[in-house]
Parts: C-alpha cells; structure tokens; sequence
C-alpha cells in the first residue's frame, strides 16, 4: 500500500484545482457516504476509495496543508526518498499521525456528519508485523555557502536500530510465536456503536500485541522482547542548493526501528541557517553592508567584495551616495529545483572615521571651508528617497 503511486487529491474528489471549500467538503460528503466501509462491508475496493478521499479531503480542506499540497505535491505533506521534495516541517508530525490510525477521535467526522465517533478502518498490510518506530529530528546547521551551493552531509545519530540476535522478531532464537489471546490473533478489537447511519463499527490496535496477532514465548534476552535497541547509526544526506531554514528532508525509513519488526520510522533533517559573517540572507538574495572611505564614495574607484563565490571586484562610481544599492545580478541564491537565482546586493555605506591624528584634524578642518563640502541647507530633501531605498533593502 505504501509502494502505490498516489493519485492527485484533486482528481480523487473530482474538483478543479480551484475549487472553493463548500465544493471540496461536498465532494467529500458524496464519496465519503457512497464509499463508507459500514455501507460496504468487506469491500476492499470501497475501503481504499474512503480512504483516499478522505486524505484527500483532509489536505484540500486545510488552508496551509493545500497550499504545501499545491505547491510540493504529496511529497511535500510527508516523507519520501526524493530530496528535492520540501515544505515546512511545522505540524507534520501531527498532521499526519494517519487519519486512519487506532486513536484519537475523528475530527473529519465530526465535522463532515455532525458527530462523533467514527469507523476508522486500518491498512491490513500492517496487520503482519509490529508497531511502527518514530520518526527521529537531525538539526543540520548549513552555512550560506553550503546553501548556495547544495552539499553532502553525513552525520551519526542515537536511535532504535532492529535487534540483530533475534531479527527483530523479539522471541529468544529457536522459540517461536504463539497467537494473541486479547484478539484472538486479528490484531484488532472492534467495538460496536450506532447512529444515524445505521451501526458504527469502531476498530482499534490490540493494545496486546499491538496489532500483529502474535505475541512471543519467550523473549529475546538482548533487547527484552522489544525487537529492537538503542543504537547508533549514519545517515548520509544530499542538501540541494537554494533550501531554507526550517525546510526539512525526509529520508524515509531511517528513524528509530519499530517494535517487533515493525516498519522504521522516518529521519527529518532540518535544515537551519548559520548567521554569516558578512551577509544577510533576504529571500534569494545575499545582502552585503559595503563600508567605503569618504574619499573613495567621492572620487569612485574599484573596491574588492565577498560574495558566495568569492571576491569580486565592483566599480564605485564618483559622488556614490550612503544606501546606494549595488546588485551583482544572478550571484544570490539559487532558487529550490529551479535555474533561477536571487541577486548579491551591495549596499554601500560611507566609513567616518573615529580617531584622528592632529594632521588628519587639521587637513579635515581645511577641507570642511571648501566650497562643495558641506551639505547645502535643502540638500537633506533627499533624505525621504534614502529611507525609502534603506526600507526597499532590507524589507
Ligand atoms: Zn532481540
Ligand atoms: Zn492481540
């Protein structure tokens, strides 16, 4: 089930991509009644429509999750193989805990029906083996220049790894398993409630063998029966260039093991920002604070700068003002899966010096009675274009 391509959750509730909410939640309401596992009662066919609707509708119908939905596809709401996929990692871990989990209750359904209380059908593929693992957090800390670039990271983590002595399976070698005796080796306990809908059937895990049927004998000694134990291990991660702080990558299958064979959780590298030395980052683009002489802004000349790709030499034209804006098209920051790049801005800013020698006094002093200088009384006019281009950089 996991393996199956997914189809487009628009093309499940059969809405355009720009359908309002009250058309996806009637879209929903009409597959969702027509599908429903209690209406179809060992319909395999029925569950896995019910099912796909209702991811569907629990991601069109959420603002935020649509909008990550729209933009990364199904690989930007949870986690795959494929890096180039990202979104923001806030709430994915609650916002997936699979609707069609054990517990909790079912907030579609209260909402879709008016109730509580639901049939919350369960992927039978699990039924075989144990409790997934969780999903582990790697904070990556990334420099601007690993970011403009793209790099390779490696990094070793703490985390459940399986139990080699017993496979995993959590029964002592040679012992075998012997069926549950709370669910009589389904894996589930169903409870039954009605409603207006007629009967509701509400199934949850076994909270014995939590969802395999099978407990074990006699458990293995190494990791007391759990299948697993702490560990280390090393991950190995591609960082394509352009990502942001708070993007994250999922890197499926490499969280802690799961409990008794259980399927791994999945590791999140997220990514964080480390502060430059000289440059803000502004969206795509690099903000570089260029300090020049007095005499330099005045007469013009070249000045050497960093950039992400090194120095570069600009030219300073004559009379350049404090704010003005230099921009060194294309040497920002790529933009994420594009060819496109932000630009390296260079706002120039004039140095006054602190310490003067009484020659330097004396010189200044002499310079300050010259006739172009000063400023002339109105010229504090262009104050208002200053602060708006001081304002324009750095919004
Ligand atoms: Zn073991
Ligand atoms: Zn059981």
């Amino acid at each position: 089930m996991t393996t199956m391509a997914k189809r487009d959750y628009y093309e499940i509730l059969g809405v355009s991509k720009s359908a309002t909410k009250d058309e996806i939640k009637s879209a929903y309401r009409k597959l969702a009644l027509q599908y429903h596992p209690d209406r179809n009662p060992d319909n395999k066919e029925a569950e896995e429509k019910f099912k796909e609707a209702t991811e569907a509708y629990e991601v069109l119908s959420d603002d935020a999750k649509r909008k990550r939905y729209d933009q990364f596809g199904h690989q930007g709401l949870r986690g795959g193989t494929d890096f180039g996929q990202y979104s923001n990692i806030n709430d994915i871990f609650t916002h997936f805990s699979d609707i069609f989990g054990t517990t909790g209750s079912g907030s579609i359904f209260d909402e879709i029906f008016g109730m509580s209380g639901s049939t919350r059908g369960r992927s039978s593929s699990r039924r075989q083996t144990g409790e997934r693992g969780a999903d582990i957090k790697i904070r990556m800390p990334l420099t601007l220049e690993e970011i403009a670039k793209g790099t390779d990271k490696t990094v070793r983590v703490k985390k459940m790894i399986s139990c080699t002595t017993c496979n995993g399976t959590g029964a002592k070698p040679g012992t075998g398993m012997t069926t549950c005796t709370t669910c009589n080796g389904t894996g589930e306990i169903r409870q039954v409630s009605r409603s207006m809908f007629g009967q509701f059937i509400n199934v949850s895990t076994c909270p014995t063998c939590g969802g395999t049927g099978q407990i074990v004998k006699d458990p293995c000694s190494v990791c007391s029966g759990e299948g697993r134990i702490k560990g280390e291990a090393t991950i190995k991660v591609s960082i394509p260039a352009g990502v942001s702080e708070g993007n994250y990558i999922p890197l499926r299958g490499q969280g802690n093991a799961g409990r008794r064979g259980g399927e791994a959780g999945d590791a999140l590298i997220i990514i964080e920002e480390k502060q430059h030395e000289f440059f803000k980052r502004s969206g795509n683009d690099v903000l570089y604070n260029l300090i020049i002489s007095y005499p330099d802004a005045a007469l013009g000349g070249e000045v050497t700068v960093p950039t992400l790709e090194g120095p570069a030499v600009i030219t300073i034209e004559p009379g350049t003002q404090p704010g003005a804006k230099i921009t060194l098209r294309n040497k920002g920051i790529p933009q994420l899966n594009s060819y496109e790049r932000g630009n390296h801005i260079i706002i120039v800013n004039i140095f006054v010096p602190t310490k003067l020698t009484t020659k330097e006094k004396t010189l200044l002093k002499e310079l300050a009675k010259s006739p172009n200088i000063a400023p002339k009384p109105h010229e504090h006019k262009d104050s208002k274009d200053f602060f708006d281009k001081v304002r324009e950089v750095f919004s």
